[in-house]
């Protein structure tokens, strides 16, 4: 064989080598490539495996959370119809979950009055919710259980929102049962002690104007002092248990609504009268504005009366000596509106939202005239309320102070009860 022969035979042998090297570890390469794909398949297998176990510890978490509640949860889609109740929910309605999912909640669990009028779905808490938007928190109604019989309940209903739309509701409801009842002897309770209270002051209130007349014979100044102090003591406690007989009164639903056709501006001048000698005392300028041609309104005066004669004698009692105070009765819309104005020490800004609680007094009320219940307002508020119409205010500290209250136009709803206002 000739030299250059032999060494194109080593070369052609050297690049066959080279070609088998670089296929073998290309091979190996891609070997490695799908061992290496095949242990991130294994370990996502695995990593799929805790985050699926994690989800389900999670979900009997949430399991065992809902259905440990002591109030019962139901969760409606947007239109109402079940998607899980959870099983104090089960318990208080007497139907299981699986029954009633996909069905309206409305239909599941009716509500109804305390007459057992049934409670048209769109005037129900859930069924508001998804049209407000908002939480809301209603209890006036009652439960009908599967077997036919009620409960009073409580509810919160609250929107699901998602992406900006609310694509469902919960709600988280109680029964409230117990609640009202010790609320039904509390009122029982305090009516019974009231009237109860009415007599034997009655009596002292006689006596002692019969003492201060001389029916005994003359007294001296001191006695004169100590029988006109025990006629003041005994004034505030008979306007305690009368302002007391009368929440118990409307507490209980039995107050009478008899509606009559009534000129306001006569009726706050009435009342305005009566007030006369305490204007008087503290050299207070009181005006009154009525809106001309205002029509009569069908109220019941007696309920209204009480509503002006709070706010009047609050604005007398929280504004100083030749202060001013303001009655204006208009017309907005279809309501009547009335307002009370003084330009008196004001109700400070932490206070503002507890003046309608019983027996809540602003210090700076206190401090000014000890003389007070803190039920002036709150029963103004049920006499507002239990006619149709709502009651607001503005004020500051030392800025004086508006009560306004509006009254339906279209008048009052008659009411047939047992009782009247003291
Ligand atoms: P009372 O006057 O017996 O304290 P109310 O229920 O009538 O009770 O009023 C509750 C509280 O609201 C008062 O104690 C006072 O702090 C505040 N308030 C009500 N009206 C006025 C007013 N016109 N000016 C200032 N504070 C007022």
């Amino acid at each position: 064989m000739a030299g250059s022969e032999l060494w194109w035979i080593v070369i052609l042998n050297g690049f066959g080598v080279v070609v088998m090297l670089f296929l073998y570890l290309r091979n190996q390469w891609s070997m490695n490539d799908l061992k290496k794909t095949e242990k991130m398949a294994e370990q996502g297998v695995e990593e799929t495996d805790v985050l699926l176990k994690d989800l389900e510890e999670k979900k009997a978490k949430d399991d065992a959370l809902l259905n440990s509640l002591g109030e019962g949860i139901v969760v409606t889609d947007q239109d109402g119809n079940v998607e899980l109740i959870n099983k104090t929910a089960e318990k208080l309605v007497g139907w299981k979950l699986d029954e009633v999912v996909g069905k309206k909640w409305f239909n599941v669990a009716p509500l109804v009055d305390n007459k057992g009028i049934q409670i048209l779905p769109e005037n129900r808490a859930t069924q508001r919710v998804l049209k407000l938007g908002q939480p809301i928190y209603s209890d006036k109604y009652n439960y009908v259980r599967r077997d036919g019989t009620r409960f009073p309940v409580a509810t919160t209903a609250s929107p699901v929102v998602f992406g900006g739309k609310i694509i469902g509701v919960i709600a988280v409801f109680r029964d409230v049962t117990h609640e009202k009842e010790v609320d039904q002897a509390k009122s029982e309770f305090v009516s019974l002690a009231s009237h109860q209270l009415r007599t034997p002051l009655s009596a002292i209130k006689w006596f002692v104007e019969m003492l201060l007349a001389g029916d005994a014979g003359p007294l001296n100044p001191e006695q004169t002092e100590f029988a006109t102090n025990i006629a003041v003591s005994n004034q505030r406690m008979v306007d305690l248990v009368t302002s007391l007989l009368n929440i118990s009164r409307i507490e209980s639903g039995r107050i009478i609504i008899n509606p009559v056709p009534t000129d306001l501006g006569k009726l706050v001048a009435e009342v305005a009268d009566g007030l006369k000698k305490k204007i008087g005392d503290k050299k207070l300028k009181l005006a009154i504005s009525v809106l001309p041609g205002l029509p009569l309104i069908n109220i019941d005066p007696k309920l209204v009366s009480q509503v002006y004669m709070n706010l009047l004698t609050n604005s007398i009692k929280y504004t100083p000596d030749g202060g001013e105070i303001m009655v204006t009765i208009s017309r907005k819309n279809e309501v009547v509106e009335s307002a009370v104005s003084d330009n008196g020490v004001g109700i400070p800004k932490e206070a503002q939202k507890r003046v309608f609680e019983k027996f809540f007094r602003a210090p700076n009320a206190v401090k000014m005239e000890t003389d007070g219940t803190g039920l002036g307002l709150y029963l103004a508020k049920s006499v507002v309320e239990s006619s149709g119409g709502k009651i607001w205010f503005e004020s500051g500290d030392g800025k004086g102070t508006t009560f306004k209250f509006d009254l339906p136009l279209s008048g009052m709803v008659p009411k047939e009860g047992e009782v009247t206002l003291s």
